[in-house]
């Protein structure tokens, strides 16, 4: 008789996506407090504050506001606990993007009270999940904090997301997209996902749904926020941007992509990118790695066209890169504890930098061949 795996799953409590909903978060913060403190940069605050402070007035909620500092480092977390600790606070809401967030689950762990994230931008998937990332003072990467829950609440309003720069949301499309094939990789491999079990199936199947989404919606999204708009689409991509990709990649599994966007970390060049911006390369050179169809290559390149994301070490700034250097970031893609070896195959920095340098190689063809069908059609 075959073993029968233990297989776990992890996901919020709440989540709530609409327009015109956070005038309602004080309904759900009273079901877990009395008093909250609330964790968000000037700018967020100038947004959306005085929304939040009249719904949570409406429920009879005593709140107090603080300024995020701009790094989920140590101090701060230590700084804002203090804070929490001395307001008695029952509820700690973050309001903003994925730093604040991941800041205000740490303060929350260690207060040992509920959390709230309030994303402001679609970016990466980092309100659902149960970790933190912590960066130095100066914003170098130090850890990760992997909690022992997820947030109690998500509430995200898609007028706001929707009022963002379209390169959050691209962005966000962009982590999405490792989403579906980091999940199978480790679902085909029988690998543990990030909570230290075996994927669900529901937890797999949400990631393909999370891809197809992208397929289906991604460029009507991009289009309508650009102008500021909402439409059916916009509403698809921000739940797969958040919800779908955080439950895909925390319960479903990571592989290569995130393990090489870990590595281009270790370039100061690519600093300036968005994660999820180098977290497409990574899906790319994934792609390349398990010599995906050409068909699926060719559609994933069209999308990423599409949204203006950066697919290859040339679209980064980085066509010239030495070799010592292009293997620095192989090997740090390929340290014991990546993802990337929850891949069905093993993985050696060698073949890594191949399917950097390959990815770059074919996407320059692909690239001339678009323009070749688009631009100067060959006569009869
Ligand atoms: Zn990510």
């Amino acid at each position: 008789m075959s073993e029968i795996e233990v297989r776990i799953m992890w996901a919020p409590g709440k989540y709530i996506q609409g327009q015109n909903v956070l005038p309602n978060l004080g309904v759900y913060v009273r079901l877990l407090g009395e008093s909250a403190l609330i964790i968000s940069d000037s700018r967020v605050y100038n947004l959306v504050g005085k929304a939040i402070s009249d719904a949570l007035k409406a429920r009879k909620i005593r709140y107090g506001w603080t300024e995020f500092g701009g790094e989920c480092c140590f101090e701060e977390i230590e700084r804002i606990s203090r804070q929490a600790k001395k307001g008695r606070s029952e509820v700690i809401i973050g309001v903003g993007g994925g730093k604040t967030l991941d800041t205000a689950k740490a303060v929350a762990v260690n207060r040992k009270v509920p959390m709230v994230m309030v994303p402001t931008i679609a970016a990466t998937d980092a309100p659902t999940s149960s970790s933190s990332i912590v960066y130095s003072k100066e914003g170098v990467f130090e850890k990760v904090l992997s909690h022992s829950r997820n947030p109690e609440l998500i509430v995200v309003d898609v007028g706001v997301i929707a009022r963002a720069p379209v390169r959050f949301l691209a962005s966000g499309m962009g982590d999405a997209l490792a989403t579906w094939f980091e999940a199978d990789a480790t679902f085909n491999s029988d690998s543990d996902n990030e909570v230290g079990g075996k994927p669900t199936r529901a937890a797999h199947i949400l990631a393909k749904l999370c891809f197809e989404i992208l397929m289906k919606h991604a460029l009507a999204a991009k289009l309508a926020v650009e102008k500021e708009r909402v439409i059916p689409a916009v509403d698809l991509i921000i739940e797969a941007n958040i919800l779908l990709s955080g439950l895909g990649f925390e319960s479903g599994g990571l592989a290569a992509a995130h393990a090489i966007h870990n590595g281009l970390t270790v370039l100061e060049e690519t600093h300036n990118y968005l994660h999820g911006e180098k977290v497409t390369v990574g899906t790319v050179t994934q792609l390349f790695l398990e010599s995906k169809d050409k068909s699926v290559i060719n559609q994933v390149l069209t999308f990423c066209n599409q949204l203006r994301l950066p697919m290859s070490l040339g679209d980064l700034g980085l066509a010239a890169l030495s070799p010592s250097r292009l293997m620095e970031v192989a090997e740090a893609a390929c340290r014991a504890e990546e993802s990337i070896h929850n891949e069905p195959f093993d993985v050696t920095p060698e073949m890594v930098s191949d399917a950097l340098l390959a990815a770059d190689v074919y996407l320059r063809e692909f690239r001339a061949q678009q323009q070749s069908t688009s631009f100067s059609p060959k006569p009869i």
